[in-house]
């Protein structure tokens, strides 16, 4: 038998738990505190081929990210409130930078048939896929981007894990040296740990001797239960143009997010900043809108690293440690593929330079 240990319990935990519950040789204890998770605070747009960031390793790991959750999806028989391929809908004011936009979806076509159908779409065809938009939109739908709800990713993936023998024991782990985790006064050894804690992971492996270069990013929502909104629980995510991003979910709920926070810290109070700033951005798509409608607010604490990229793998000088951190804010696409990659470790090497810089720029 081999003992391993997952330290965090968000989409990379979770889907690492899953994947090694399948294999009977491995023993697997899952520790997590639950605290700040990104993951059940996300807004969960899974829709990573329009962006515009420069970074190649990035978009193939995001492209590749989004093609294996739907993978994962199909393979755990997730139910369409967890995972649903409900098409996305990207907007820009100007017409020159929507035919740019068109441009650059056909290229990424090329390499991503997953993206299914592209269309451009008028502020008539927006208005009939999103019957909730008043404003004047025009943009590219792509039919394979999908929304996901995380914290039902997440609980679908333990239960599978738990049905196949992992233990979950949610409290805070601590990590000393010799492979041994510590909650309280129980201290275990365990063959491999794998550190997913999110920001969590820089006070983790500070008695280790790692200086990580990761940071916390506060990130906050909104939920609205819309009188007007009846039940489309097949319209698409809209990500409008300098707006926040805009999703009905069905049964007359509406999503808006996020915000971006890098000074912030661990902070988790939702604040009257945030409110009037997604608030009145969803205004401006959906001028009907009130804020009696609010329901539920979230917030969460996403991790970001100094060039904005995720790392994963072994630690330069642990390699019975396996780490993975910086998800930022497209942790959803990515996280499911980091997972599947990290345990990959366990059986091969490989440093996965397609996809990332060298693990030890994170470190000091
Ligand atoms: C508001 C918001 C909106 C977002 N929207 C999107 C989106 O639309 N699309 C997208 O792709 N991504 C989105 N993201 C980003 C995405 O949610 C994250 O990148 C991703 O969830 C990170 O997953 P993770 O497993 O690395 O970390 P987390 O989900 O943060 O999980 C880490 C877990 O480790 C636990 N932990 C930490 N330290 C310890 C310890 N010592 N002992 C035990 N447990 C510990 C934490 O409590 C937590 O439960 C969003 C994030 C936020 C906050």
């Amino acid at each position: 038998m081999k003992e391993i240990a997952i330290i965090g319990g968000g989409i990379v935990g979770a889907t690492a738990a899953y994947l090694l519950s399948k294999d009977e040789k491995n023993s697997v204890t899952l520790y997590d505190s639950a605290d700040g998770q990104a993951t059940k605070a996300a807004a969960g747009i899974i829709s990573p081929w329009l962006s515009k960031r420069r970074n190649k390793q990035w978009y193939a790991l995001a492209k590749d990210g989004a093609t294996y959750i739907a993978k994962l999806a199909k393979e755990t028989h997730m139910d369409s409130k967890t995972y649903l391929q409900s098409g996305t809908i990207v907007t820009r004011k100007e017409t020159a930078a929507l035919n740019e936009l068109e441009d650059l979806a056909n290229k990424r076509k090329l390499t991503a048939p997953e993206m299914g159908t592209i269309q451009r779409v008028t502020a008539q065809e927006i208005q009939k896929r999103l019957p909730l938009v008043t404003a004047d939109l025009q943009g590219i739908f792509i039919s394979g981007g999908a929304r996901i709800d995380g914290n039902r990713f997440v609980k679908h993936l333990l239960r599978l894990s738990e049905q196949n023998g992992v233990q979950i024991i949610r409290q805070k782990a601590e990590l000393l040296n010799n492979q041994t985790i510590q909650v309280g006064k129980d201290t275990r050894q365990f063959d491999t740990i794998i550190v997913c804690a999110g920001a969590g992971i820089k006070k983790l492996l500070a008695p280790l001797g790692y200086e990580v270069h990761v940071h916390p990013q506060k990130g906050q929502l909104i939920e609205l239960q819309v009188p007007h909104y009846q039940d489309d629980v097949l319209a698409p995510v809209l990500m409008p143009e300098s707006e926040k991003d805009f999703m009905p979910i069905g049964a007359g709920r509406l999503i808006i997010g996020a915000t971006h926070e890098n000074d912030a810290g661990f902070d988790l109070k939702f604040t009257q900043e945030a409110l009037e700033d997604l608030f009145e951005s969803a205004k401006r798509i959906d001028n009907r809108l009130s804020k009696d409608d609010l329901i539920a607010t979230r917030v969460g604490t996403r991790a970001f690293t100094d060039d904005f990229s995720p790392f994963f793998g072994q630690l330069p000088n642990d390699p019975r440690i396996l780490v993975a951190s910086g998800l930022g804010s497209s942790g959803l696409t990515t996280g499911p593929l980091i997972a599947n990659l990290m345990v990959s470790l366990l059986s091969t090497t490989n440093d996965f330079s397609n996809y990332q810089k060298r693990i030890s720029t994170y470190f000091s």
